[in-house]
């Protein structure tokens, strides 16, 4: 096969390290199976945001110890390799000054192998050895991150007021979906919240303790009498709490 053919499979994987992507998944709300889309950062931003986690951030000690930024030295090395490969992978097609993000010398490499790709300058071994290295890069990221659980609340969205909304696929579901890498039992990190009817997006621990602050607020608007706030673990046993049945590899969607 000509290495021209695999350029979209290349895309696909450079598009996954480098920019937002989008992945169904599968989730059970009162029984019933529904296919949702979840929108995913770069891996390698993922990656980068799991270095500097604040890690044993769990809602039950969630005090000033437990709030310190600590740096994960695995997440840090897995980083620096990742980056000293980008940067291999650009002087390869270029004499250019490396950029300074992983990102752009990837997508930098990329413009300029295809290139050369429809040049006819590249043999299809070397395609299948640059799709196994980028394959590589993907995987040991994900591998390192905890897989992507998805949880639906079923408080309407605090800004908007919506509680179903219909997501990118016109599939109709709650309002607010919470999208977290769960490293440790009810840790809030790497954890995002987006409402699909207005976009309003919270992140991580302090964006989840803003989310049920706001929920608080709008409620306590309903029912002025409302005095028990509730905690962010009650938030996670009250929003019908959906176990993702399975994840499908993602799917890039290009506009
Ligand atoms: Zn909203």
């Amino acid at each position: 096969m000509h290495p021209s053919n695999h350029l979209e499979e290349l895309l696909n994987v450079v598009d996954r390290l480098t920019r937002v992507h989008k992945s169904e998944v599968l989730v059970e709300d009162e029984g019933k199976e529904q296919r949702v889309t979840m929108l995913h950062d770069a891996l390698i931003v993922q990656l980068r945001m799991a270095v500097h986690s604040s890690l044993g951030s769990t809602v039950q000690g969630a005090g000033l110890a437990s709030e310190r930024n600590v740096i994960d030295a695995d997440a840090l090395e897995h980083y620096e390799a990742i980056r000293g490969q980008a940067v291999k992978l650009f002087k390869e097609v270029t004499d250019a000054k490396p950029f300074a993000s992983p990102e752009s010398n990837l997508r930098h490499w990329y413009i300029e192998f295809k290139n050369q790709v429809n040049a006819r300058k590249v043999s299809a071994e070397i395609m299948a050895a640059k799709l196994r290295k980028l394959n590589a890069m993907a995987y040991a990221i994900e591998s390192k991150l905890s897989p992507p659980t998805a949880l639906e609340i079923t408080a309407p969205c605090p800004r908007c007021g919506a509680t179903h909304g219909n997501d990118e696929q016109g599939v109709y579901r709650r309002a607010i979906l919470v999208e977290s890498r769960i490293v440790e039992y009810r840790s809030l990190d790497h954890t995002k919240a987006r409402c699909i009817a207005c976009s309003a997006t919270w992140l991580h621990g302090r964006g989840m303790r803003q989310l049920r602050y706001e929920i608080d607020q709008s409620e306590e608007l309903r029912h002025a009498d409302n005095e028990n706030a509730e905690s962010i673990e009650q938030m996670f046993e009250n929003c019908g709490t959906i176990e993702v049945r399975s994840i499908s590899l993602p799917k890039i969607e290009r506009h």
